[in-house]
C-alpha cells in the first residue's frame, strides 16, 4: 500500500468507526501484534493492514466500503481461533473486522428462537441460552471459539448427532456484503446468500447477527471414558477396531456421542450419552470394547456442569485456548471408508514408532452423522453430510513447527491414504489446513461450483478473502 493510499484508507476507517481511535489499530501502533493482531497459530505470521472494532452493523458496512475502495481484503474475527489465522486474513495486508462489541442477545420465548450477536464466544452462547429459559444449541467444546467462525463453517459438538451442527440451528442472519449493503438472509430472503453463509461464511460477508433455533437443555447425561494407556500397539489397535465397529452400527443411538483421542501417553475412548444412566448401561458399551485400564462414568444433571467438563477434554488441554505454533490436518470418513484392519495396525505402528521431534500431539477421531446427515448435501455450503467420523491430527511445537513434526502429521494421513487408496477424502473447513492442495474442493466438495457462482454474483472482486476462500467463477 502506498503512503497516500494508506493515509486515505486510515482516514476512511477512522470515519467508519465514528472517529473513535480506540476502535482502530494500525501496524504503527506499539505492541500491535500483541494487543490487536493476536495470532492464534504462531507458526503463521500475519500483519493485517488494520484491526477494527465496530460497534454496529452500520460501522461494519462503512469499514467494508473503505477496504473495498482501497482494494484491501476483509475478514471478520469472532473468537480468533482459526487454525490458519484466517480471522486476521491468513496472509498480511487485510482489514480485520473484530466483532467483539457485537454482543446483542435476546430470546423469543414463543418460538424459542434466540438472536445472538456476531461477536459472541461459545462460552457466552451457552450461558446466555441457559439464562434465557434453560435453552441450548449444538456447538463444539472449546469455550473460547467464536460463534461467528463456528456457525459459518460447521460447528460440530457432542449434541450434533441429536440436533445437527451449529449452522443447522441458524434460521436467519443479518450480514454485511462486499458492496457494503446490510441485508437479512434466510431460506426465504436471499436464499443463495444464506446457502453460502452456512458453511463458507468467511468468503461471503460479515454476519453481525444470528437467529438460531434452540432446544431445551438435555436432562440427565452420562459422561464416560475408557482409557487404554498401558496397552501395547496391538492392544490399542484392537480397541480402535472395536470402536470403529461400535460406531459403524447404523442403529446406534443419536444420544450417543463418542471420540477416540490418541496421544503420547495412551488412548482414551470417551463421550457423552444424553440419557439416563440406566439407558446408558443398557447399551453395554464396555462389552463392545476390550478390557480398559481405567473406566470413568459420571452422571450429570446440570447442563453448565457438563459443558465445563467437555472443556477439560485431553485434546483441548493440548490444543487449548492459548496461541501456539501448530500444524493440523483433518480427514472426513464416510460409512464406506472404514479403515481396514491391516490399515489400523499400520496406523498404530506408525503412531508408536514415528519420529515426532519435540511435538505435543494428538489424533482425534470424532463420531458425527446422526441429525447432521439428515440435511441434504446441497441444502447448505457445509458439504460433509455423508461423514460418519472425522480424524483430526494436531501437533504443537516449540517456536516454529519443525519439519519432523510436519512429516509426522502428514505421515498419519499418508498411512490412512495407503490403507484406503481409492478414497478421495474431504476435509473439515473448521480445521483449516492452509497447506492442503485444492482445499476448496476438499472443504466444499460438490457444493463448490454453486458457491463460485454466488461469489461471482455478490463478491466479484473477492473482498472477503483468505488463502482458501471461495473464488468467483470465471465469467
Ligand atoms: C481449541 C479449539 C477447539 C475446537 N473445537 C471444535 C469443535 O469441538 N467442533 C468444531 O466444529 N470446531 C472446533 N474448532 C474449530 C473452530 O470451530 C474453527 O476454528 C472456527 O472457525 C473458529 O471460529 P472463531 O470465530 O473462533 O475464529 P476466527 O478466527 O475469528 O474466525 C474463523 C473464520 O471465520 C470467519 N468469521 C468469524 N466470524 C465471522 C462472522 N461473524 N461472519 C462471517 N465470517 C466470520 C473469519 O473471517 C475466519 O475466516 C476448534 C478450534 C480450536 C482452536
Amino acid at each position: 500500500m502506498g503512503n497516500s493510499n494508506s493515509t486515505a484508507v486510515g482516514t476512511c476507517l477512522s470515519n467508519a468507526v465514528g472517529g473513535n481511535n480506540a476502535s482502530l489499530a494500525f501496524p504503527s501502533k506499539l505492541l500491535y501484534q500483541l494487543t490487536d493482531v493476536k495470532p492464534y497459530n504462531l507458526d503463521i505470521p500475519v500483519t493485517p493492514a488494520a484491526v477494527t472494532y465496530p460497534e454496529s452493523a452500520d460501522q461494519v458496512a462503512a469499514i467494508i466500503k473503505c477496504a473495498a475502495k482501497s482494494n484491501l481484503k476483509v475478514q471478520a474475527r469472532c473468537g480468533g481461533h482459526s487454525y490458519g489465522n484466517y480471522g486476521i486474513g491468513g496472509v498480511s495486508g487485510a482489514v480485520v473486522v473484530d466483532l467483539k462489541n457485537l454482543q446483542q442477545f435476546s430470546m423469543d420465548t414463543t418460538t424459542w428462537t434466540a438472536t445472538i450477536g456476531g461477536g459472541t464466544l461459545l462460552a457466552d452462547v451457552t450461558k446466555r441460552l441457559h439464562n434465557a429459559g434453560g435453552r441450548a444449541m449444538a456447538h463444539g467444546t472449546c469455550p473460547q471459539v467464536g460463534l461467528g467462525g463456528h456457525a459459518t463453517i460447521g460447528g460440530l459438538g457432542p449434541t450434533s448427532r441429536m440436533w445437527g451442527s451449529a449452522l443447522d440451528h441458524v434460521e436467519e442472519v443479518q450480514v454485511v456484503l462486499a458492496n457494503s449493503s446490510i441485508i437479512r438472509a434466510s431460506e426465504i430472503e436471499n436464499p443463495d446468500v444464506f446457502f453460502a453463509l452456512k458453511g463458507a461464511g468467511a468468503s461471503f460477508g460479515v454476519i453481525t447477527e444470528f437467529k438460531v433455533r434452540t432446544e431445551p437443555e438435555p436432562g440427565e447425561a452420562v459422561r464416560y471414558s475408557y482409557s487404554f494407556d498401558a496397552g501395547t500397539t496391538t492392544e490399542k489397535a484392537k480397541a480402535f477396531k472395536d470402536w470403529q465397529s461400535l460406531i459403524s452400527d447404523p442403529g446406534l443411538s443419536r444420544k450417543f456421542a463418542s471420540e477416540v483421542v490418541i496421544f503420547e501417553l495412551g488412548m482414551i475412548v470417551s463421550g457423552t450419552f444424553f440419557g439416563s444412566k440406566a439407558e446408558f448401561d443398557a447399551l453395554n458399551i464396555s462389552s463392545k470394547l476390550p478390557q480398559s485400564d481405567s473406566v470413568s462414568i459420571t452422571v450429570f444433571n446440570d447442563w453448565l456442569g457438563l459443558v465445563s467438563h467437555w472443556a477439560e477434554d485431553v485434546a483441548l488441554q493440548i490444543a487449548g485456548g492459548i496461541p501456539s505454533a501448530f500444524y493440523s490436518k483433518s480427514l472426513a470418513f464416510r460409512p464406506s471408508d472404514i479403515i481396514p484392519s491391516s490399515g489400523v495396525d499400520s496406523l498404530f505402528e506408525f503412531l508408536d514408532t514415528a519420529d515426532k521431534g519435540t511435538a505435543l500431539w494428538f489424533a482425534i477421531f470424532d463420531l458425527e452423522g446422526g441429525a447432521i446427515n439428515d440435511v441434504p448435501m446441497d441444502a447448505t455450503a457445509y458439504a460433509h453430510r455423508d461423514a460418519l467420523f472425522y480424524l483430526q491430527t494436531y501437533a504443537v511445537d516449540i517456536g516454529r513447527v519443525s519439519t519432523t513434526t510436519r512429516n509426522f502429521v502428514n505421515g498419519i494421513n499418508q498411512v490412512i491414504a495407503n490403507a484406503l487408496p481409492n478414497v478421495q477424502f474431504g476435509a473439515y473447513a473448521g480445521y483449516v489446513d492452509p497447506e492442503l492442495p485444492n482445499g476448496q474442493r476438499a472443504y466444499w466438495g460438490s457444493n463448490l461450483p454453486r458457491l463460485e457462482q454466488i461469489k461471482r454474483a455478490i463478491d466479484p472482486n473477492d473482498v472477503f478473502h483468505n488463502p482458501q476462500s471461495v473464488q468467483p467463477a470465471a465469467s
